[in-house]
């Protein structure tokens, strides 16, 4: 009977529960999850900071081995053969592909009835084992499956979790970055991280990255996914870290990335931009209601500003594509704290603090 860590109620701790083992599902797959990554989000969901029917079947990003592979799946998402012990991963989401969004718009991401494993599927609901924090996930039909590249382990895989496609759909595809740009993140979470990496990988001369806590800057430090750093330990107001920026980069920044989530850092973003540069708003994925900016600035000095939201299947693909190359330049494993699946909510107050930069469970031992 595989375990899935679940919350019933908003508030309270997530407990395991016990599920018997699916049929696996034609065209489905059943996958025994190696890990099982924690995101700001989950911290969000279990505070009920987003509207999501309960019990959740937690877990919105894994990686595992094929256990079973349901009648009619063959190949992943690339037409690679799949076979059962295959290591591979999965997008979280899948987009229904036919609303207005999907259709009209073009834009998965912003599907209404899109099913989200870890998000929005119950652990009531048959086949249960619907989120990645439990030892066996059940994949539907129409699940963008991929292999993992044989470079790449399961570790540096979840490390950038959902922050990988983030960064893909809202870096890499929004915004043009080039050789000699000179670029600023704005916080130093998992997106912030991955942006910045994507940043160096498009060219970018210089990557600053503002954020805390001074263990995650020297985190970001240390891979090297940015160049300069300014601590908001030791700059903890908007002024003085206009200010030390400005000794860096007197021009202002070419490009600015917001990932740090506090409204606030808009305003913040707009001071750094030089004239004409791009301003992309990629934090705000929870609403934490309006601040104030200057409107005037933006027109002055002619800001392009993007906002860009989660990530589809085919971003998802994209990073999975990408992390041979970033696995060659930055050490991803090592921003990795891993806990036992009984330890879930040890893992979850752990992010929740900001003590680890990224976390993952880790169900199952045997499928290193
Ligand atoms: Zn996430
Ligand atoms: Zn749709």
């Amino acid at each position: 009977m595989p375990k899935l860590a679940v919350l019933t109620e908003f508030n309270t701790s997530v407990e395991l529960q016990e599920f018997p083992m699916p049929e696996v599902e034609p065209g489905g797959a059943l996958v025994d999850v190696a890990l099982g990554g924690i995101c700001g989000t989950d911290v969000h969901l279990r505070t009920g900071h987003l509207s999501v029917p309960l019990p959740i079947a937690m877990g919105h990003e894994g990686v595992g081995r094929i256990r079973a592979l349901g009648k009619g799946l063959d190949t992943d998402v690339e037409g690679e053969p799949l076979a059962v012990g295959d290591r591979v991963v999965w997008a979280n989401n899948i987009p229904c592909g036919t609303c207005y969004e999907c259709l009209v718009l073009r834009e998965p991401t912003l599907c209404q009835n899109r099913k989200i494993y870890g998000i929005n599927r119950t652990a009531t609901n048959e086949p249960h084992l619907q989120g990645g924090w439990a030892e066996t996930i059940s994949l539907e039909a129409g699940t963008t499956i991929i292999k993992l590249p044989d470079t790449v382990s399961f570790e540096e895989a979840i490390t950038l979790g959902c922050a990988g496609p983030t960064a893909i759909h809202g870096v890499v595809e929004n915004l043009s970055i080039e050789p000699g740009s000179v670029v600023a993140v704005q916080g130093a979470g998992p997106v912030g991280l991955a942006s910045a990496m994507y940043a160096k990988a498009m060219g970018a001369a210089q990557v600053i990255l503002l954020g805390g806590p001074s263990s995650r800057i020297e985190v970001a430090l240390k891979i090297g996914a940015a160049d300069v750093a300014i601590d908001m330990d030791t700059y903890p107001s908007a002024e003085e870290r206009l200010a030390a920026f400005q000794e860096i980069a007197p021009r202002g920044a070419d490009i600015v990335i917001e990932c740090a989530g506090v409204p606030s850092a808009v305003a913040e973003a707009i001071d750094l931009a030089r004239p004409n540069a791009q301003v992309l708003v990629l934090g705000q994925y929870t609403d934490h209601g309006p601040t104030a900016i200057n409107p005037h600035k933006i027109t002055k000095k002619q800001l392009k500003m993007f906002g860009s939201w989660g990530f589809s299947p085919a971003h998802y693909v994209k990073y999975i594509k990408s992390l041979p190359h970033l696995v060659k330049n930055h050490d991803l494993a090592s921003i990795l704290s891993t806990y036992d699946l009984e330890n879930v909510n040890d893992a979850l107050n752990d992010v929740a603090s900001g003590r680890v930069t990224k976390a993952a469970l880790r169900p199952q031992t045997s499928t290193d």
